[in-house]
């Protein structure tokens, strides 16, 4: 895959996260009781004692991360 910004040539991996499912919000979304993503996009985990995991690509030029929303739940 080709960066959208440079167009150089972009790396492919896993974005991980630790305990908790990964989310994004739009950023005029605030957290519901200051802990609570609702109205986010949810990534699910790989089985049941994998980490959050989501295919994501690097461009190590611009330091840009592009994510497969293809990994999404929700
Ligand atoms: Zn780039």
């Amino acid at each position: 895959m080709n960066c959208a910004k440079c167009e150089n040539e972009m790396v492919a991996g896993n974005l991980l996260g630790d305990r908790y499912a990964l989310k994004w919000m739009p950023g005029n979304e605030k957290l519901t009781l200051g802990v609570l993503a609702k109205n986010a996009i949810t990534f699910k985990s790989s089985g049941m004692f994998g980490r959050p995991k989501v295919e994501a690509f690097v461009c190590h030029d611009c330091q840009t991360m592009v994510i497969d929303m293809n990994g999404k739940t929700k």
